[in-house]
């Protein structure tokens, strides 16, 4: 599949899935100097492949006739400052109650370790911003997601699948830590649980064969 129709195929799962509504939320995959963006002002799942803007890495459009989303500069940072090979960035409502309540969404479940334990909310600013692009990347490093202050959250992946399978995990926990404070205190791991995690992932006990 061409990165732009990568573009097609999981935006429209991102509508399907209720990660993002209307015009909201964008996507865009790397390859070498280049980087295919969803173009603004189209719903994720109208998008065809021929519309989807091509810019290389400093800002400049190289292919398409619609203008980029307008979050390419925050997409563009984070580029710079990783090995990213894709981002996904929604307005999901669990991302969203977290990012416009806390500092940071706490690990309440072993899972928030597949994307770097705890997930950050970077500092708020204006859409499509310099200032929010460098928010992002500070909330970002060393880790694979981060949730962007009274908006939205953003992942990363090596591929476009990762970045947003990692999108919808980082919903799914935050839909945990928002429904359970209406049950409770919901507990947060401990560094010693965390690494204990760590571990036991590394070193996977092998099942005796039956001889
Ligand atoms: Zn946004």
């Amino acid at each position: 599949m061409s990165l732009r129709e990568q573009l097609c195929e999981y935006g429209r799962r991102a509508v399907e899935l209720g990660l993002v509504i209307g015009t909201s939320g964008n996507l865009s995959v790397r390859e070498g100097d280049l980087v295919a963006v969803t173009p603004s002002g189209v719903a994720l799942d109208r998008l065809t492949p021929e519309i989807c803007p091509v810019v290389d890495v400093e800002g400049y459009l190289v292919e398409g006739d619609l203008q980029p989303s307008s979050e390419t500069p925050m997409h563009l940072a984070v580029y710079a400052a990783t090995d990213a090979r894709a981002i996904v960035h929604t307005h999901s409502v669990f991302g969203t109650i977290v990012a416009t309540t806390m500092t940071e969404l706490p690990p309440v479940h072993y899972n928030a370790l597949l994307l770097g334990g705890v997930v950050k909310v970077a500092e708020y600013a204006t859409y499509g911003t310099p200032e929010l692009a460098a928010n992002v990347r500070a909330a970002m490093e060393g880790k694979k997601a981060a949730l962007m202050a009274n908006h939205g959250g953003v992942t990363v992946g090596a591929t476009l699948e990762e970045a947003f399978e990692a999108t919808r995990l980082l919903e799914w926990l935050c839909e945990v830590y928002v429904r359970g404070l209406s049950v409770g205190k919901p507990a947060i791991l401990t560094n010693e649980q965390l690494n204990a995690v760590i571990e036991r992932a590394l070193n996977p006990p092998a099942f005796p064969r039956r001889l």
